[in-house]
């Protein structure tokens, strides 16, 4: 869509919708710099998602046909600072799937390099105890594997 997105207030006083009068807004829109609610804006079948979750706010607004970007003015700093995003509930949810199934992904991996680290230090343990054993034929075995775990846990 090569369509700017519109740009959303959370306006800091209280404003009536120049259109249909509704008030006080939470969020709107300014059209030549009159107030007009998200639903006079036709954006009034948006959701809100709050700035801070990177990949969720990029695929979700990946998902989306229509969405916009909601600001509001910090006095102290003068300028308008980003709250998040209006976007389509359908592509929020499918974007919070994505996500969900790619931590699932990641926990599944983050276990199997645990299982494979664990299986490796257990095979170099058990190369040590027989290395330890060929080279001192009088250590007594439990020794010989207590050294060897021991050399292994630090590497
Ligand atoms: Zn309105």
């Amino acid at each position: 869509m090569d369509l700017v997105a519109p740009v959303v207030v959370e306006p800091l006083r209280s404003r009536r919708c120049s259109e249909c009068r509704r008030g006080p807004l939470e969020r709107m829109i300014l059209e030549f710099n009159a107030p007009v609610c998200l639903d006079c804006a036709d954006l009034g079948h948006l959701v809100f998602l709050p700035r801070g979750d990177t990949a969720l706010t990029r695929r979700a607004r990946e998902g989306s046909t229509l969405w916009a970007v909601v600001v509001r003015h910090n006095r102290r700093r003068t300028r308008y600072e980003r709250r998040g995003l209006l976007v389509e509930e359908a592509a929020l949810a499918e974007a919070e799937r994505t996500c969900l199934a790619d931590a699932e992904a990641r926990a599944r991996r983050r276990a199997r390099d645990a299982e494979r680290r664990a299986a490796l230090d257990a095979e170099v343990t058990a190369a040590l105890r027989a290395e330890i054993l060929r080279l001192f034929p009088s250590c007594p075995a439990d020794r010989a594997g207590e050294i060897a775990a021991h050399a292994s846990a630090k590497g």
